[in-house]
């Protein structure tokens, strides 16, 4: 076998392994032996740039950095659906049918999944974009990102049309979003609400690796295209599963709206079973040809309708309130409830969001009250059942001082919630604000978890983060599931936090509104901590994207006695409190106003690199070309379909030489 040959036969058997393993779930080979043949086609593809391949089973990590996702506009508009919630809607929708289209209608039945629409579009056999629907009209160009979901065939199987697009749904199943979620607490960030919304948050990260790590999966369900060779939407199901796509197999048909009842009324109740989220059943006139005649109306196709599922709903009784205490001193009231079954979980407890809830639904410490799950992982209540009121019921009074320390609670105009202001002296804010600091996208503290901290908190050997720097072995040594190695580990993951450059201190310490972006942009403008310390109001609020309500948050930070005296003794131990020197001197504003697109593989810097320098000297990186775009840096093996528009636009293309010369 020539080299050449060896690459396409691994890619092939790793394309069936993963089909094997994440469409029919039923891998033939062990985890061990895949990443073996993945790793030899690694080595492979690394050593023979030419036989490069977009599509190729390696490429599924990630690693290609979006920074504006490109608008397209689609080619079959992505219609809504028109929802129904009995029989009657059902009938009437059946009735108006009637009167179109001539001849028997048969229906499908399909699941809703709840996740986010996107299209995907295939050329001869091979993922070639993958759009949002965005407004319906055009969409976000996301296949960077679409690419690292396995359940995304990248090249298709048997039969394929030469050109089409494929609508589904991308989902994150319960199983996942619970992983991220245990991790996100480990981490001391605030757990994802559902898991709708992360999936298609997760759509329009900028870093695709990050996208891969996500437990993502794509569901299909409609196929649209001239020569599909189906007449059916029944039959367009099964040719899709043919070509390798993840189609759920509860489609059935229905000759009649009764058989169509039988599908939601059984799915109501199963669609617990299911491991994603589902928010109803989408009905379609099998019939194709049927379809078209009837068409759309401006909002939705008159072949289809969604009959949602009703939020569940039970009645239990309300225990007790109690109050929760996060990291920013913000105070959540929680419902403990007698324990009742809603939508296939025992649920306990339920948000009450805040006083201002409380008082308006006139809820009660023992009242009978309706909970409801919604697209929300927490329940809520959603009301009270009067009738059922004891009679020595006791109006609701919200608390008034912080149930962990005791501090009077205080509410700011226009804020529903009570905060402690006890900022330096309330254990839960002290954890939260710990916890935020060693995390991975802040300091980084391999060797100490969430857990530890709070234990550490608890036993009185930290009660901020500089006291981390005075820790020694014989301290942690005795605390709970504290061994000899971990001690060390923990010790020596503290020490390497010292080289965490400074735009990621000025996020660890947790200024309120200062997040990962307005970190880096105040530490490149002011390049040191004394600078930032330094400035007034005007000064701040001058600085690009930096407004009132975070100028006035930083003003405070450091208006703090506490803080100051924390922030000295972080310097005493020699965490980074400015910019590094070849940092600073990389940046110039040569780059000023240009628009670069980065294309290739490099030798002398890696992508990564080579963006930062760009952004280091004020340019911005475009992930495809345009006609705005200022140049193209190839690198090797620049995509030929790049290449090819590039000149088209007449856009110049730089060698790697050229622009490593330019900014000089
Ligand atoms: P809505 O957003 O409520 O108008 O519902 C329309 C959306 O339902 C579509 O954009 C799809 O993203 C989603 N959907 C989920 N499952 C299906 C399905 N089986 N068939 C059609 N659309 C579906
Ligand atoms: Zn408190």
């Amino acid at each position: 076998m020539t080299i050449q040959e060896q690459i396409i036969s691994l890619r092939d058997e790793l394309r069936e392994h993963n089909y094997n393993y994440y469409i029919l779930d039923n891998p033939t080979i062990s985890d061990y032996e895949f990443d073996m043949k993945l790793k030899a086609l690694q080595s492979l593809e690394t050593a023979h740039p030419e036989y490069y391949d977009p599509n190729s089973p390696t490429l599924r990590v990630g690693g290609e950095i979006t920074k504006n996702f490109e608008t397209v506009v689609h080619q079959h508009r992505m219609y809504s659906l028109d929802n129904s919630y009995s029989k009657e809607d059902l009938l009437d929708w059946e009735k108006r049918i009637e009167k179109i289209v001539d001849g028997e209608v048969e229906f499908v039945c399909e699941l809703k999944y709840d996740g986010a629409s996107i299209s995907l579009t295939y050329e001869n056999g091979n993922l070639v974009r993958a759009v949002t629907r965005g407004d319906g009209t055009q969409g976000d160009d996301v296949t960077a990102n679409i690419k690292t979901i396995k359940t995304v065939p990248l090249k298709l199987k048997g039969n394929y049309p030469d050109k089409f697009d494929i609508r589904g749904e991308i989902v994150l199943p319960f199983d996942g979003f619970n992983k991220m979620n245990e991790e996100r607490l480990q981490a001391g960030e605030e757990p994802y609400r559902n898991p709708r919304n992360t999936a298609s948050g997760s759509l329009k990260l900028q870093d695709s690796s990050e996208v891969a790590k996500r437990p993502l999966e794509c569901l299909l369900y409609n196929l649209k295209g001239n020569k599909l060779g189906v007449s059916t939407q029944f039959e367009g199901l099964h040719k899709a599963r043919e070509m390798g796509f993840k189609v759920p197999e509860a489609a059935r048909l229905a000759t009649s709206v009764e058989e169509v009842v039988e599908f939601v009324n059984y799915w109501d109740v199963h669609r617990h079973d299911l491991p994603y989220e589902t928010d109803g059943v989408v009905i379609k006139v099998n019939n194709l040809q049927q379809q078209e005649e009837l068409g759309y109306t401006a909002k939705a196709p008159r072949w289809a309708m969604a009959y949602k599922f009703k939020a569940e709903q039970v009645s239990t009784r309300l225990n007790e309130i109690t109050y929760q205490v996060g990291r920013t001193g913000a105070i959540t009231p929680v419902a403990n409830l007698e324990p009742v079954e809603l939508a296939g979980t025992t649920v306990k407890r339920a948000s009450l969001h805040n006083a201002d809830q409380i008082e308006k639904l006139d809820i009660r410490e023992g009242d009978l009250v309706y909970v409801e799950k919604g697209g929300e992982i927490i329940p809520k209540i959603i009301g009270v059942d009067f009738s059922q009121r004891p009679s020595n019921s006791k109006v609701t009074n919200y608390i008034i001082h912080c149930p962990e320390c005791g501090t009077e609670l205080i509410r700011q105009e226009g804020d529903a919630k009570h905060y402690c202001p006890n900022y330096n002296g309330c254990n839960p804010q002290i954890i939260g604000r710990i916890q935020h600091y060693i995390s991975r996208k802040a300091m980084d503290i391999e060797g100490l978890g969430g857990e530890t901290v709070a234990l550490l908190v608890n036993e009185g050997l930290i009660s901020n983060y500089s006291d981390l720097y005075r820790l020694t072995k014989e301290q942690v040594l005795p605390l709970e599931r504290m061994a000899e190695k971990s001690a060390e580990n923990l010790i020596s993951g503290i020490d390497a936090s010292k080289t965490i450059p400074f735009e990621r201190v000025l996020f660890a310490i947790g200024i309120r509104y200062v997040g990962e972006t307005v970190a880096k942009k105040l530490a490149k403008h002011y390049k040191t901590l004394d600078a930032l310390m330094r400035a007034t109001f005007d000064d701040l609020i001058a600085v690009d994207e930096i407004g009132d309500r975070i100028a006035e948050s930083v003003l405070e930070f450091f208006n703090s006695e506490d803080n100051r005296r924390i922030i000295h003794d972080l310097r005493q131990f020699g965490i980074q409190m400015e910019l590094s020197e070849d940092l600073l001197a990389n940046q110039t504003d040569k780059l000023n106003g240009s628009a670069i697109v980065v294309s290739g593989v490099f030798e002398s810097v890696s992508r990564t690199e080579l963006k930062k320098l760009i952004e280091d000297n004020g340019g911005k990186v475009s992930s495809s070309i345009s006609s705005k775009t200022t140049y193209v840096v190839a690198g090797a093996n620049m995509g030929p379909s790049k290449r090819t528009k590039a000149e088209t636009l007449a856009i110049p293309i730089l060698t790697e030489q050229e622009f490593l010369d330019l900014l000089k």
